[in-house]
């Protein structure tokens, strides 16, 4: 994964912020009070997928608490070297599924482009950890490929920006990437997946929010909070700016072992996602990654908390629990047995 900062004329207020992230484990634990857990950090120099975290985000953490959701999320531990057997460096089949440089064109009618291998926090769970990013950024020069990929298949009604996070690109650069698809009439649907307005809330900014209103199609955000604790006021107020743009918010978010793993966990998310306007879209299992083994929870115990959000929330509350497999034509729900 790339982990350089995007380059900016003059930085805009979030790019400031993109550029102070934490990136030193050691500050982390001490900004936390919790200096004493060294010896659990991963301490290989080589690593390609360092700690980064922005300022922001720690300051939604709790103070001295080894076991905060949010920090576990980010905290690269000694538990990621383990060998594991079923956990690989492709577990979804992305290489499989390309179809020009950065566009992966896997499910009917949606194209999923990859703008930007860049991302503002790196969650050490993320399935795109080892995806050869330098050369499959559609950004990179190879927008045009994808782009006539598009045109040419007039089945592909939706585009999906995902990546790293394309809202990681400076706004012009998006705007100028996907003024292309004003050009295709069968292009109905823009739909960026991104975690930046939870993790670096800033980066809904005004100029930002100028090009989602002169969008000329449909938007739809799906945004990545894993726990309620991600959505402090600053967060809360982005999504509201959003809303108020004419986009539609959905979330999704990634079962995650000692983070997530409890109906009261997860009917927390979903009661605070819907406070700011977001319905719950996706709770997925985790992609069988390299280094990720000490996050899994197993399906028997995934669905019997699912269960007991059925009975605890609203229906449209409780996400759908989905893995992905390489050659499913969709991601795939998890079943109750009792069906
Ligand atoms: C997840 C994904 C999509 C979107 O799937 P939905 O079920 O429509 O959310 C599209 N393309 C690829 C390659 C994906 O991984
Ligand atoms: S989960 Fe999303 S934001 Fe986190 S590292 Fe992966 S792509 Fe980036």
């Amino acid at each position: 994964m790339i982990t350089a900062s995007p380059h900016f004329a003059q930085p805009a207020r979030w790019q400031q912020l993109w550029r102070e992230a934490i990136s030193d484990p050691h500050e982390l634990l001490k900004m936390l009070g919790l200096s004493h857990l060294q010896q659990t950090l991963l301490s290989t120099p080589t690593n390609q997928f360092p700690l980064r975290v922005p300022r922001g985000f720690v300051a939604r953490m709790r103070y001295g608490d080894a076991t905060d959701p949010l920090l576990l999320q980010v905290l690269p531990q000694a538990a990621e070297l383990l060998e594991l057997p079923g956990f690989t460096r492709d577990a979804v089949g992305d290489l499989a599924s390309r179809s020009a440089h950065g566009l992966l064109h896997k499910y009917q009618g949606r194209a999923l482009l990859i703008a930007t291998g860049s991302c503002a926090i790196h969650c050490r769970y993320c399935f795109r950890q080892h995806f050869p990013y330098a050369e499959e950024t559609a950004a990179a020069n190879r927008w045009h490929e994808a782009v006539e990929h598009l045109r040419a298949d007039d089945s592909i009604s939706e585009v999906l920006l995902s990546g790293g996070d394309p809202l990681s690109l400076a706004t012009p650069k998006l705007a100028e990437s996907t003024a292309a698809l004003a050009t295709i009439p069968h292009i109905r649907r823009l739909r960026i997946h991104t975690r930046l307005p939870i993790v670096l809330p800033e980066r809904v900014d005004a100029e930002l929010l100028s090009w989602l209103t002169r969008l000329h199609v449909q938007c739809v955000i799906v945004l990545h909070a894993n726990h309620a604790n991600e959505i402090d006021e600053s967060v809360a107020a982005a999504c509201a700016r959003l809303r108020d743009a004419g986009v539609t918010l959905l979330n999704q978010s990634v079962l995650l072992r000692g983070i997530n793993d409890s109906a009261d966990a997860l009917a927390a998310l979903s009661e605070r996602l819907i406070e700011c306007g977001v319905l719950p879209y996706y709770l997925h299992q985790l992609d069988r990654v390299f280094g990720t083994a000490h996050f899994e929870v197993d399906d028997v115990r995934a669905l019997a908390i699912i269960d007991e959000l059925r009975v605890r929330l609203s229906g449209y509350l409780v996400p759908k629990l989905v893995r992905e497999v390489a050659s499913a034509p969709y991601k795939l729900p998890l079943h109750d047995s009792r069906i």
